[in-house]
Formats: structure tokens, C-alpha cells, sequence
């Protein structure tokens, strides 16, 4: 068996024209057109690229992006302090701060700060909450884009064995979510799972978001399986390659998404679509209640 390779870039654009046209539709009936406010701390340079990527996709489609850069040594109430000013600001429908952050500072404060009706990356616990019981206007970017990369392939969810690699708060965990609402049976295996082989040859449709090259190889691939690599790693030599053997995988499963060109390209698109979402929400008034949200209550662990 060969698998078809997924064309993610392909996909992408194809929501990135839908994405000009409900933007355009909004103008025409003399709205603001959608904006988004982009949050860099530090130079990280995977991070300066994926923020150019993310504001370059803005305005190919016609979002207004705002980028907001603050050295590495700032202070953390400065960016809450900017966080704050973007809740309250009319022409912005969306505030994205892009991880990592600084190992000063605490990440879930900051996420905690964006308005959850602005939450365009889905991060906030009003909106991780939605996630779990079905209901979340903000679907987190990624694994949002490995859905709608498998209904566009017509895969059939229902019933089927689901593995995902990856137990992260952006991708693993939201993925499996999202996949047991579409009636998936859903595994999940990291870092401790014994024996990940056992789980992964069960799978129907496999997804990988570990950050491990070659942690799937062949053998561990049931024939016929989906594979979705989410991951990105860069070898020694500069390549970019996903967490799958993709030449040893692509002869076992029926289909495949290659790295790059695969997740990465929808996961951009997913931003808009929740952008746009976000700024035609703000326009029909139909925003969260959270008059009985604390959002400074701290959880206890169960
Ligand atoms: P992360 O926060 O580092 O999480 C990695 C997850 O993989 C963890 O749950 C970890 O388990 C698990 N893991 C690590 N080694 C493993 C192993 N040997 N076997 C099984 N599970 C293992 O990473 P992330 O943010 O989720 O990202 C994962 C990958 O996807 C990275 O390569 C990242 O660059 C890529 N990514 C791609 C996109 C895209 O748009 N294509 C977007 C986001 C991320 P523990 O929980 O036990 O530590």
C-alpha cells in the first residue's frame, strides 16, 4: 500500500478564500473588519518566524494585525497591563501571545488575562471548559486543523480506534477532546506510556504531536492507518521533519501528512477562521456571561 499524501497547503488556501470572503461579507454590511493582536516576548527566533507567518496569513485574507514586542526582561505586569488594554479595545477581536514565554513567567496568569471572548487560540479555561463538554466557540489552532484535514478527506470518525502521541495542553489533549465528540474511541500515550507500540498498531488513525523524530516507524503502523504527524523537529543538517519515519510509514498507510506541508499550514488557517469567528461574534453581541467567573481563583489538583 502507498498512502495518499494529505496536501495540507492545499487545504489551507482553500479555507484561507472562504476566510476572505466571510471578511469581505462582514465589510459590506459596514463592519469593522477583524482584528488581531499578536504578543512576542523575547527574540526567540522559531518564534520571530511563526509570528511573521502568522501576521503575513492576516493579511493575505484581510485580518488587521497588531504586533506588540516586549524584551525578554519585562517586567510580567507590563504585558498584563498591555493584555488588559486589548480586551478593552473595540478593533481587536482576537490577542494571541505567543509561547514560549519566558521561564519568569507564569504562563497560565497571562492566559488567564485574555478576555475569553478574544481567545482566539483557545487557551483560556473558559474556553479549555467549553472544549471538554462540547461547546467551545475557540477550538485550539492545531488539532482544529487536523480535524478539518480529516473531513476533508472524507475520514470516517465515528467508531474508530484513535491514538494520539502527545499528551500537551495545546495539542495531544484538545485533540483527543475534539475527537471523542466526533465519537472516536480515543488512546492517549507520552512520555511514560510503556510500550507505545501496543497502542499505536491498534490505531485506525494515528496522530503524532511528541516532538520526537522517528518515533514512528513502520512496524508499529497497523496497514492501512491514517497518520497525522503534527510534529516539527530540525535535524542536525537543517531539515524539518515530523515525529513519523514518513518514507517507511507512506508504504504501510492509506494516508499520510508530510512535514512540512501537512498540519503547519492549517494550523495558521485555524487562526483566522477563529479570528473571524471572534470578530462576527463581537459584532452580533453574542458574547460569554461570565458574571460568576473568577478568574483569579487558583484550581485545586484532584
Ligand atoms: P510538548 O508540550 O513538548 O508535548 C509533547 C508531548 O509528547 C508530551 O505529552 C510528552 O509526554 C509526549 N512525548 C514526548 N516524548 C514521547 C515519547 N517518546 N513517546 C510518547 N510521547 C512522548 O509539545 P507540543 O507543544 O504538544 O508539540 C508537539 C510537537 O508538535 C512538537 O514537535 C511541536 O513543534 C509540534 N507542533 C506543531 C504544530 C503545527 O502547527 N504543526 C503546532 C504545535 C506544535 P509527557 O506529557 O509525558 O511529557
Amino acid at each position: 500500500m502507498t498512502a495518499k499524501i494529505i496536501d495540507g497547503i492545499a487545504v489551507a488556501a482553500s479555507i484561507r478564500a472562504e476566510c476572505r470572503d466571510r471578511i469581505a461579507q462582514i465589510v459590506a454590511k459596514g463592519g469593522t473588519p477583524p482584528g488581531l493582536a499578536v504578543i512576542l516576548v523575547g527574540s526567540d527566533p522559531a518564534s520571530q518566524v511563526y509570528v511573521r507567518n502568522k501576521m503575513r496569513a492576516c493579511a493575505e485574507v484581510g485580518i488587521r494585525s497588531y504586533r506588540f514586542d516586549y524584551p525578554a526582561d519585562v517586567d510580567q505586569q507590563t504585558v498584563i497591563d498591555g493584555i488588559e488594554e486589548l480586551n478593552a479595545d473595540p478593533k481587536v477581536h482576537g490577542i494571541l501571545v505567543q509561547l514560549p514565554l519566558p521561564p519568569s513567567f507564569d504562563i497560565a496568569r497571562i492566559l488567564r488575562t485574555i478576555s475569553a471572548d478574544k481567545d482566539v487560540d483557545g487557551f483560556h479555561l473558559y474556553n479549555v471548559g467549553g472544549l471538554v463538554v462540547g461547546g467551545t466557540v475557540f477550538p485550539p489552532c492545531t488539532p482544529y486543523g487536523v480535524l478539518k484535514l480529516l473531513q476533508h478527506e472524507k475520514i470516517p470518525l465515528e467508531g474508530k480506534n484513535v491514538v494520539v502521541v502527545g499528551a500537551s495542553n495545546i495539542v495531544g489533549k484538545p485533540m483527543a477532546l475534539m475527537l471523542m465528540h466526533h465519537e472516536a474511541t480515543v488512546s492517549i500515550c507520552h512520555a511514560k506510556t510503556k510500550d507505545l507500540a501496543q497502542f499505536t498498531i491498534l490505531a485506525d488513525i494515528l496522530v503524532v504531536a511528541a516532538g520526537k523524530p522517528n518515533l514512528i516507524l513502520p512496524q508499529m503502523v497497523r496497514t492501512g492507518a491514517v497518520v497525522i504527524d503534527v510534529g516539527i523537529n530540525r535535524t542536525a543538517d537543517g531539515k524539518l521533519v515530523g515525529d513519523v519515519d514518513f518514507e517507511g510509514v507512506a508504504k504501510k498507510a492509506s494516508y499520510i501528512t508530510p512535514v512540512p506541508g501537512g498540519v503547519g499550514p492549517m494550523t495558521v488557517s485555524m487562526l483566522l477562521v477563529n479570528t473571524i469567528a471572534s470578530c462576527e461574534r463581537w459584532q452580533r453581541h453574542e458574547l460569554f456571561d461570565l458574571t460568576n467567573y473568577r478568574p483569579r481563583l487558583e484550581i485545586a489538583q484532584p
